[in-house]
């Protein structure tokens, strides 16, 4: 089975949405976006325009690349028909099964759906589809146009053409894709928790500030610490996911969320993309 999806609908314009929508319409897809947020759709367009205009001017990319990319992406207010269903939705499972119901209602049988969901069992996302074998995880890392990596993950009932077909797909759009079988946190997030857990506990019990603990990961040779990487992923997302891989490993202590990521959601301080987060952003 090969996939080049002449309908390509990429669900939830939010950090990651967006990214994906950029980086199938730069590998010259024609993209629809939907966000049930109004207007949530349109903004990650005219957010997407801003970025590639500024990378064109950069001289990172030409202008006619930053224009035709844009043109490829079409900000829709309904759910629309489509060969290639990306869902980047909240991380609930409920809303993510309430959203593959009235998705399946609308897409021809061979659709394929992958879900870009940092955590929850692709297993139990799929039950209660009618092609639970469509389902597959295709969970892309933030910011997605940067990062190559891809987790393909394997839900019990995926069918190993879809899962070889959307390597395939990610493969052709320059990514790097392994392969998981759906266990929680799959293999990215299942490692990152400590490193998550463990600044969350310093904070807790007031070791070091913020910047004393990226300042050190860094110069123990980290891309990025691990305040500034959870304000760039969401303290909603990352929480979200602490609290499923916890659920999930029968709430093992380890995987036990921190009182202070919740306080910083509980306030609305969700990282970068709400202004504020361990750290103010203009
Ligand atoms: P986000 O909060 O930036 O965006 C989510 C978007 O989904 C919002 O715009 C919201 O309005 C929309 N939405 C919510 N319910 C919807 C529905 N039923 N139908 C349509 N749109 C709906 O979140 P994000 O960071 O882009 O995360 C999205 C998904 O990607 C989550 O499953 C998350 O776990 C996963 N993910 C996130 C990261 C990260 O670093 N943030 C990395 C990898 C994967």
């Amino acid at each position: 089975m090969t996939l080049d999806p002449a309908r390509l609908l990429v669900v939830g314009a939010g950090l990651m949405g967006a990214g994906i929508a950029q980086v199938a319409a730069q590998a010259g897809h024609d993209v629809l976006l939907f966000d049930a947020r109004a207007g949530a759709a349109q903004a990650a367009h005219a957010q997407l325009a801003q970025s590639l205009h500024g990378l064109a001017a950069k001289g990172k990319l030409t202008t006619e690349v930053a224009a035709a990319t844009l043109s490829r992406i079409r900000p829709v207010a309904a759910l629309q028909p489509a060969d290639l269903v990306i869902e980047a939705i909240v991380e609930d499972a409920d809303a993510k099964r309430a959203l593959f119901a009235e998705l399946e209602a609308l897409l021809p049988p061979e659709a394929v759906i992958a879900t870009n969901t940092s955590s929850i069992s692709v297993t139990a996302l799929a039950r209660g589809l009618r092609h639970p074998e469509r389902l597959v995880g295709l969970h892309f890392f933030n910011p997605v146009p940067v990062m190559k990596l891809v987790e393909v993950v394997w839900g019990l009932a995926t069918s190993p053409d879809v899962a070889h077909a959307v390597t395939d797909l990610a493969s052709r759009w320059g990514k790097t894709a392994v392969h998981a079988r759906s266990t929680p946190g799959f293999i990215v997030n299942r490692i990152a928790r400590p490193f998550y857990a463990e600044a969350l506990a310093l904070l807790q019990d007031h070791a070091a500030m913020p910047e004393v603990i990226d300042a050190c990961l860094r110069a123990a040779g980290f891309r990025m610490g691990p305040c500034e990487l959870m304000d760039l992923i969401g303290h909603d997302t990352n929480l979200a996911v602490t609290k499923s891989v916890f659920e999930a490993n029968f709430y093992d202590r380890r995987f036990t969320p921190s009182l202070v990521q919740q306080e910083l959601v509980d306030a609305g301080y969700l990282g970068r993309k709400s202004g504020r987060g361990f750290y103010r952003y203009p």
